[in-house]
């Protein structure tokens, strides 16, 4: 009770922030976009992640404001720096359960949209299994309205949940994100290594982008852009980054000034 009051207090007091993590091309190192990861500063015990906390925003019904809030900040911060003369990137959020279940998601995400202006194709939510596998015909009525918007979808967290391959087929989906716990041992362990070359396998096969995560060193990189994962993200690139610090990652438009 008492964290979930210090919650409360957190998002009234705008004591969340949103840091950004590059998602790069695995080939040429390029920034293709960002995640926003949420984190809470709490003036005592300083950074506190999400994974602290999102939890208890998901059992209190929390993170439909705070859902809301990164959504806006992220789509608002990924407009500005189209405005300020970056290159465009997308911006991946992440979408709770909670969050996805609620009757208005989609009009909340238009509306934000628009009151943004981001282009809706710069836009791309993550969600779990888990949450698509609640409740599957209304999980694809939502993903089939928000992809009629043209935001892109993505699954989080691919292989730790409930996957059901017949109805991965019916999800408008875009992307897969292999797990960091696939990514971890890729190299050493054959059991890691065959998952992660079969989902890289089944999304080529499925027409779907494939995106690794966590990936921490070299070896892990090579291995999976040799078994055709083009896309990455994790601590080798980069640790997610304050708005500040995020900003050298980005590539001033070619202006073709000489
Ligand atoms: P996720 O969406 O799977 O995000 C990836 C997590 O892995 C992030 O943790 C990121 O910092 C971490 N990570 C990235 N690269 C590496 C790496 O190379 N090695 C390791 N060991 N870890 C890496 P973070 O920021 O603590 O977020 C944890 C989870 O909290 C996220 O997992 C996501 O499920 C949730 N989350 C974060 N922000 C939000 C949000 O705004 N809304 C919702 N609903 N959930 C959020
Ligand atoms: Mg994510
Ligand atoms: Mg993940």
């Amino acid at each position: 009770m008492r964290l979930e009051g210090a919650l409360r207090q957190a998002v009234d007091q705008d004591r969340l922030v949103v840091h950004y993590q590059p998602q790069v091309d695995l080939e040429t190192g390029s920034v293709i976009g960002v995640e926003a990861l949420v984190r809470w500063l709490h003036p005592e015990q300083g950074m506190i992640s999400p994974a602290d906390f999102i939890p208890l925003a998901e059992e209190t019904g929390l993170i439909v404001s705070i859902g809301e809030w990164v959504l806006r900040s992220a789509c608002s911060q990924c407009q500005q720096w189209q405005d300020q003369g970056y290159e465009p990137i997308r911006i991946s959020v992440n979408m709770s359960a909670r969050q996805f279940n609620q009757k208005n998601v989609v009009a909340m995400v238009t509306e934000v949209l628009a009151q943004t202006g981001l282009d809706p194709n710069y836009l791309d939510l993550e969600i779990t299994e888990s949450v698509l596998m609640n409740d599957v015909n209304s999980a694809i009525d939502t993903m089939t309205q928000l992809h009629e918007l043209g935001v892109q979808l993505s699954i989080d967290d691919f292989g730790t949940g409930y996957s059901s391959l017949a109805y991965l087929k019916r999800f408008p989906i875009d992307t897969l994100k292999i797990d960091q716990s696939f990514v971890r041992d890729v190299v050493t362990d054959s059991n890691d290594a065959a998952i992660a070359t079969t989902i890289i396998d089944l999304a080529r096969n499925m027409n779907l982008n494939v995106i690794a995560e966590g990936i921490e060193d070299e070896a892990q990189r090579q291995f999976l852009y040799s078994h055709g994962c083009r896309y990455g993200q994790g601590y080798l690139f980069s640790r997610p980054q304050s708005l500040q610090d995020i900003e050298v990652y980005l590539v001033p438009k070619n202006t073709n000034a000489l």
